[in-house]
């Protein structure tokens, strides 16, 4: 009996479902329906009713059949839609407004552009433009001629080359220069970087056949000249990047292997990651190998990011001799690793900067890397006052600024944390991953850090510009 009655009231209930028409012109519907289109709005709309008839079949035996109704079928379902359509434009690129103090931040696509190379973009190259074209002869050109005249001519080099990140940078030179020959590298160089770039497996992915020579913490000069035989055709140092040896260790350095490699008529090649330009010791970054120093030094060829310490948009930079870089360039790999006009157009600007010697004014990631303390202070300090001034003393938002440090990022000088000032907030109703997901939440998103129950924002890395919006949110909240 009772088992009858509840398989009655479950059909009941199912039989007050909104069919997908009525979902369709539902208000709901009518909001999203510009953006995702007829089509896909449909499907939307079939699986938001799913889901709702899927809950009534599972609980349907404990179900009142009286409590339900076509009205809250249809909003429930209404929920379902709009909560899909919001997560998955969550999914979408969006902006995001980074308070982390995190300056290369790859979760948040690393250095961001100059406001030169954004107008490059916009302006320049969005629709055709001469990316193989020769103003002046009005005959075909030199793909990405110009940066890499610029980029060879920065860091003193015979030539240069661009090709999609350093990682495809390391491969192409590998593969071109090293294949079915032995590379010759430190133990304390087989390193990971970020996740899904190892060296070894790297090096075998492109054909060369690994030597490792020395030990972790420590491989002479003499290493590598005893390992040297007929199947060497290189020398290979790669910067450890995200990690750091300290304590008794020694490695040659490039001048050392630049030599040893002429002596014996094979090449050196460096991995120089994240790479400076130029010397960046002065703002607390003395780690990172400077590329112009190591072209000086006699390596042969070089790589390092373009979105880590040089500021720019995603690719990996080739410098070095003339006669491998046209090796490179002829090297079939070259056609499948090469970069698109967009990104040719923000490393034209970006390099720009660094020979106009504006690259401390204009780049983010080295203003935000430069900027003193008591400039941050008195930003963070500023900040803070707008902010009361827009909350007023009783609200539950409770800030208070604090000292702490930020992160350079990226993989790149993993022993230098910068000493910041930091605004810490909390909230009286919320708890702190509840305000942390607010800030996430919020149009543009805020990222931020979590410390001993207190959301930290750090403006190292946040704009001029975004600190309005910034303001804006956290008064919302
Ligand atoms: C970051 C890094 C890479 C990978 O560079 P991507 O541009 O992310 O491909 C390779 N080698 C070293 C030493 C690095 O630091």
């Amino acid at each position: 009996m009772e088992k009858q009655k509840a398989a009655r009231n479950q059909t009941e209930i199912l039989r007050l479902l909104p069919s997908v028409e009525t979902l369709l012109s539902s208000e709901t519907s009518q909001k999203i329906v510009s953006e995702t289109g007829a089509n896909y709005l449909t499907q939307l709309a079939r699986a938001a009713i799913n889901v709702v008839r899927t809950e009534i079949s599972k609980n349907g035996n404990n179900l009142n059949a009286e409590s339900f109704s076509r009205e809250n079928l249809l909003s429930k379902a209404e929920n379902n839609l709009e909560s899909t359509w919001q997560k998955e434009k969550n999914s979408k690129l969006k902006k995001v407004i980074n308070a982390t103090g995190v300056v290369i931040h790859t979760n948040l696509g690393r250095a961001p552009l100059s406001e030169n190379a954004r107008t490059a973009l916009i302006e320049n190259v969005c629709g055709y433009c001469s990316l193989e074209y020769d103003i002046e002869t009005g005959k075909r050109g030199k793909r990405g001629a110009y940066a890499e005249k610029i980029l060879a001519e920065l860091v003193g080099a015979e030539s240069a080359l661009i090709v999609n990140n350093c990682a495809a940078a390391a491969v192409l030179v590998l593969t071109a220069l090293c294949k079915n020959g032995e590379a010759i590298i430190s133990r304390g160089e087989l390193v990971e970087i970020g996740g899904d770039f190892r060296v070894p497996d790297v090096m075998e992915q492109s054909g060369a056949i690994l030597r490792e020579v020395g030990t972790t913490n420590r491989t002479k000069i003499s290493d590598y000249k005893n390992a040297i035989n007929e199947q060497t055709k290189m020398l290979v140092k790669v910067h450890p990047s995200n990690y750091k040896i300290i304590g008794f260790t020694s490695v040659p350095n490039v001048r050392e292997l630049a030599e040893l490699a002429a002596q014996n008529e094979i090449i050196f090649y460096e991995d120089a990651g994240s790479g400076a330009i130029f010397d960046l010791s002065e703002y607390g970054l003395s780690d990172e190998p400077i590329i112009e120093k190591s072209i000086a030094d006699g390596a042969d060829v070089v790589t390092f990011s373009a979105d880590k310490l040089l500021g720019s948009a995603q690719a990996g930079l080739i410098v070095g001799k003339k006669e491998i870089i046209e090796k490179l360039r002829k090297h079939p790999l070259y056609r499948v690793l090469r970069v698109s006009k967009l990104i040719y157009a923000a490393l034209e600007a970006t390099l720009e900067s660094f020979r106009r010697s504006t690259q401390f004014e204009e780049i983010p990631v080295l203003r935000m890397l430069s900027i003193t303390n008591e400039k941050l202070q008195e930003k963070t300090e500023k900040f803070a006052a707008n902010l009361r001034g827009k909350i007023g003393e009783n609200s539950k938002l409770k800030f208070e600024i604090i000292e702490g440090n930020s992160v350079v990022g990226g993989g790149s000088a993993p022993a230098f944390q910068p000493v910041t000032t930091l605004l810490s907030i909390c909230h009286e109703e919320f708890s702190v991953n509840e305000l942390e997901e607010n800030l996430r939440f919020s149009e543009p998103a805020v990222a931020a850090r979590i410390l001993d129950d207190k959301v930290l924002l750090d403006l190292r890395t946040v704009s001029e510009n975004e600190e309005n919006e910034l303001l804006e949110i956290l008064t919302k909240i």
